[in-house]
């Protein structure tokens, strides 16, 4: 029995240092709690995991048996507060109170109401380097939404001790559709992802009949059942019924310790390519869709047509073939809407799958590419894309701009 505990706890560990070096693992920080969660239930993952294995091969996608795996091993506490089942029509009565609080409300002629919603840690960054990142990623999306009339809400708070770090995002969404019943969209972006087209815009209307919209792609998510089928680094979701039960839906497999070991395991075995670190929101999100199928799929946009999220891997290198032959407001490969620095950890140093010096360079670079279209409204330019320097330019008032007016 020692001996099996002791296997099992090795081969954890090198599953956790294989993920790590293939640059799998999407979440690796060095994270205080993480670590005594990991040393309480050594000893608990060990009996969980071989259970966990047994079922999952007889159970495959029964629903009976997955959901008695799920009350046993992920514990079957309500995350977010207190239900609320009416959210609907107490924004429609909200709605009918305040009808003069002008265009700020809901769909129809009238603009749609969305807020930006981003965060990051509540304590300082590891190196002093990544607050300043965290700092120009918060500059570059203040521009983004001025420019656009989007309110935004910045969070370092930890409302929720039982959901941290990415996950933290669940209970900030919860909390903050609650309290902005006005609000028709919550726009989630993390702290690691700059707009990078500073025109383009949200194609709302395209997505009237849904009530979440994500970077995917079908085929990735429903047929090959893969965790990176989807991106839930920047994603849409509406102020609904159907977003609170989602988040109830999701919540619990972000619960720190036990749960978040065993559903990381789950997902391990359910997801392609999913190896078995902690479980993640965007893991939690995939099988979701895929093992609920019917709950959830039908309301779920997974958009492809432009860079809601964008890997900055295949993106950065180009920056400057784009500035030669494109221009913002394309929002796809030729001048991308948003670039998202998966895998990078800017607040925590070499933690993350890609050395810290080129994300830093890149983020730099990316971070400039977007300065510049709203620099060059002034008449000032960064020369290239690697100085914080300036030059005097023609002013460029076409570039971008409060094209639609507030209020
Ligand atoms: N985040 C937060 N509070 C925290 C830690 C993270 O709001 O305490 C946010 C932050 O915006 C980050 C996102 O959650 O970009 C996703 O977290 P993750 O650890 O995956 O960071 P990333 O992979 O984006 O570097
Ligand atoms: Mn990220």
């Amino acid at each position: 029995m020692v001996l099996r505990v002791h296997l099992s706890v090795c081969l954890f560990v090198i599953v956790l240092m294989f993920s790590g070096m293939l640059g799998l693992e999407r979440r690796g920080t060095k994270d205080p709690d993480l670590e005594e969660t990991v040393q309480l239930t050594a000893t608990e993952f060990e009996e969980m995991v071989e259970l966990t294995a047994t079922e999952l091969e007889e159970s495959a996608w029964d629903d009976t048996s997955r959901t008695s795996l799920l009350e046993r091993d992920i514990l079957n506490v309500h995350t977010l507060g207190e239900r609320v089942s009416d959210w609907d029509d107490q924004r429609v009565a909200y709605a009918a109170k305040n009808v003069n609080s002008g265009s700020r409300h809901f769909d129809g002629k009238r603009r749609v109401n969305v807020m930006l919603v981003s965060g990051s840690q509540p304590m300082p960054c590891d190196k002093p380097k990544g607050d300043f990142f965290i700092l120009k990623t918060l500059k570059n999306k203040v521009d983004y939404c001025s420019l656009h009339s989007i309110d935004i809400f910045y969070n370092m708070a930890q409302l929720n001790t039982r959901m941290q770090k990415f996950w933290s995002k669940l209970p900030l969404l919860h909390t903050l559709m609650l309290s902005h019943p006005d609000v028709e969209w919550f726009w989630w972006m993390d702290s690691d992802a700059f707009f990078t087209d500073m025109k383009f815009e949200l194609p709302i209307e395209k997505y009237a009949n849904y009530n979440m919209v994500v970077h995917g792609w079908y085929k990735d998510v429903y047929e090959d059942k893969n965790w990176v089928g989807l991106n839930t680094g920047s994603f849409l979701i509406r102020n609904c019924q159907w977003s609170l039960d989602l988040l109830d839906a999701w919540a619990p497999y972000g619960q720190s310790g036990k749960a978040q070991v065993a559903a990381g395991r789950l997902f391990a075995n359910y997801l392609h390519g999913r190896l078995a670190f902690e479980g993640d929101d965007q893991s939690a999100l995939v099988y979701l869709l895929i093992s609920q199928r019917q709950k959830w799929a039908e309301k779920t946009f997974l958009e492809s047509t432009y860079f809601l999220h964008g890997y900055w891997v295949i993106l950065v290198d180009d920056f400057e073939k784009m500035m030669e032959r494109y221009h913002p407001g394309l929002g796809d490969e030729r001048w991308p809407f948003v670039t998202h620095f998966v895998g990078c950890k800017p607040c925590h140093g070499n933690y993350g799958s890609y050395p810290m010096d080129r994300c830093a360079k890149q983020m730099e670079r990316a971070f400039n590419f977007a300065d510049n279209q709203v620099l060059q409204t002034y008449g000032y330019v960064h020369p290239n894309l690697s100085t914080h320097s300036v030059e005097v330019d023609t002013p460029k008032a076409t570039n971008v701009g409060r094209e639609k007016v507030r209020g």
